[in-house]
């Protein structure tokens, strides 16, 4: 039976350790970082994500701002206001929430955010940074990943890693950092043959939002299972993209849905943001 990967726990050691961090920035160069979050309209799953990641901030003790334009912000006003942030010393991070309303192209607002004020590391210059084994603000969620595998030791220098799904913001960051740790890739997608690459992961990533898509009868028995996906059952139960209990009976590590992957990715919010703040100091 696997041993759960306690994804509220490590975030909460992060955010320990974020705190401390802050103090002492605070203590020796009178430095608060500042997180500045936009939320366009009124999405409710973004109310509740940005809810958490300032409960999270406050938490650690950064200034943190809540902008909220209405859903039908022109792209130009949308622009004007990163602008603003952009040129505020007291912001140093910026995280604008996804889903945008339609009429506004996504990655027109995310290239506009400074890429050293890019707290979610999805700036095209981070990304290619990350792609070139450079040092980049590394995109929260599968950062976050990287911290659950070290923290249960888990090294994957030699292993055979697959990553389902390929989007920018998940897939395909997480693809690139276990790479930068030694591990033989492969990513999956709509058009793979996923019992197949599944069946030989060491450690297997799941992020692509089909609710139980991967069987448990496929995982690898001893295998690293990270499930990213969080996905709503008509019954309202949440639930990941792996079948947990027959994963759970083959896997050494799992991560549960919810509990794992989602407090992390808000804890490595608040650790891109401290860096940025600390870079200022340079
Ligand atoms: P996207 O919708 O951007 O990407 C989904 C990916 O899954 C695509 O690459 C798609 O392939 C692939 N896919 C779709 N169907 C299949 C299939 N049948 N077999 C294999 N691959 C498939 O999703 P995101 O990356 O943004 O998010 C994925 C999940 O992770 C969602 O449930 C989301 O809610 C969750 N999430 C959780 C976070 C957290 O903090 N816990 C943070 C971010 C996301 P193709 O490219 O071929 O279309």
């Amino acid at each position: 039976m696997a041993q759960l990967m306690d994804g509220k726990a490590v975030a909460a050691r992060v955010r320990a350790e974020v705190k401390a961090a802050v103090d002492r920035l605070q203590r020796e160069h009178g430095l608060t970082p500042g997180l500045a979050v936009v939320r366009v309209g009124e999405d409710p799953a973004s109310k509740v994500y940005v809810n958490g990641k300032k409960k999270a901030a406050e938490e650690v003790g950064f200034n943190s701002w809540e902008l909220h334009p209405a859903e039908d912000i022109t792209q130009d006003a949308l622009l004007k206001l990163i602008h603003q942030l952009n040129e505020d010393p007291a912001v140093h991070g910026i995280l604008v929430q996804l889903p945008l309303p339609r009429h506004i192209d996504p990655d027109v607002i995310i290239s506009a955010v400074k890429p050293e004020k890019d707290a979610d590391g999805f700036h095209p210059l981070n990304a290619g940074n990350l792609l070139l084994g450079r040092p980049a603000t590394r995109a929260c969620t599968p950062f976050g990943v990287m911290r659950l595998l070290e923290e249960i030791g888990c090294e994957p220098a030699g292993k055979r890693a697959v990553v389902v799904g390929r989007s920018n913001i998940v897939g395909k960051p997480m693809a690139l950092m276990l790479l930068q740790k030694n591990a033989t890739v492969t990513i999956c997608h709509s058009k793979s043959d996923l019992r197949r690459e599944v069946e030989g992961a060491d450690i297997l990533v799941v992020a692509v939002g089909v609710a139980e898509l991967v069987k448990g009868a496929w995982i690898k028995p001893g295998a690293v299972v990270i499930d990213v996906g969080m996905n709503r059952k008509p019954d309202g139960k949440l639930v990941g993209d792996v079948e947990f209990a027959p994963a759970a009976e083959r896997a050494a590590y799992i991560t549960p849905v919810p509990g794992g992957v989602g407090p992390m990715t808000i804890a490595m919010l608040m650790r891109n943001t401290l860096e940025a703040a600390e870079r200022t100091l340079r």
